[in-house]
């Protein structure tokens, strides 16, 4: 069974149409394909993402492809919402005018005790930067920081699928700032796990960092990986794809690395109009 849910496009910061990784998930015999371009709603505006007023044309797009394609695939409209505390969540009450089949719910800035926002996965320079500025050169603070806003944003919103849990971990390889084996990464992973095994929210074994060469490995972690699964989290594959053809990239290195769920069935992703 080959889909992936977590794709981005021209309505964001994709490179290519979603016609365009349409045809291309029908001719590697996708059987679903579903579309997550960032949005930052209400308060907040991606500059890589979509607004409140794009979002509607977005959907309306989507839906006319998943129309016209809908003997050959099967086509979802989703979105991959931020949660910035006070500013943007992933909520379905917040994207209620569009009704996406189902919502990722992402964090890609850390809110630091200051008020900035810290970009988790911009670039290893406006990292360190975040981290000296906003965050008294304490990789650990920054990363427990992280782990809490992702803690609370699966606790107290109503959404689909948890983006890149461990998404600190991108330049951690490269450029490293913390260790991943201390002792108070693993209670951070620990505790993220529960709280999302409580929420009942489905993981993604995300491959994005390897199509874009910072990582070998997916997120999470495998360590991360089998502490969800210890606790009875369901997981989906995706790639986090930002071009057409990446959209299985290094599926075949982990298409068995879990037993992946039938996001169509476990999630109320059909519920709402496709
Ligand atoms: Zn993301
Ligand atoms: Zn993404």
């Amino acid at each position: 069974m080959k889909t992936n849910y977590h794709t981005h496009t021209t309505w964001c910061d994709g490179k290519d149409t979603p016609r365009k990784v349409i045809q291309a998930a029908v001719a590697k015999g996708f059987e679903a394909i579903g579309f997550s371009s960032h949005a930052m709603l209400p308060l907040e505006k991606a500059e890589w993402g979509m607004d409140a007023d794009v979002l509607p044309r977005y959907a309306r797009e989507v839906r006319r492809l998943a129309d016209e394609f809908k003997d050959q695939i099967l086509v979802l409209c989703g979105v991959e919402a931020d949660y910035v505390p006070g500013r943007s969540n992933p909520d379905r009450a917040t994207y209620a005018a569009v009704a996406p089949n189902y919502i990722i719910g992402s964090v890609h800035f850390v809110v630091a005790p200051d008020g900035a926002l810290v970009p988790v996965d911009c670039s290893p320079e406006d990292l360190q930067a975040g981290i000296r500025d906003h965050f008294g050169g304490d990789a650990e603070r920054y990363v427990r920081a992280y782990f809490a806003q992702v803690r609370e944003m699966v606790t107290n919103y109503d959404f689909d699928v948890v983006g890149h849990l461990d998404l600190v971990r991108k330049f951690n390889v490269k450029n490293p700032s913390f260790d991943e084996k201390s002792d108070w990464y693993r209670e951070e992973i620990g505790k993220t796990a529960a709280a999302v095994a409580k929420s009942g929210k489905i993981a993604e074994v995300n491959t994005g960092a390897i199509a874009r060469g910072w990582l070998d490995d997916a997120y999470p972690s495998e360590e991360f990986r089998r502490m969800l699964r210890e606790k009875g989290v369901k997981f989906i594959l995706s790639s986090d794809a930002h071009t057409a053809n990446g959209i299985d990239c290094a599926f075949d290195r982990f298409e068995k690395a879990e037993e992946y769920v039938d996001f169509r069935v476990s999630s109320s992703c059909l519920s709402s109009p496709v």
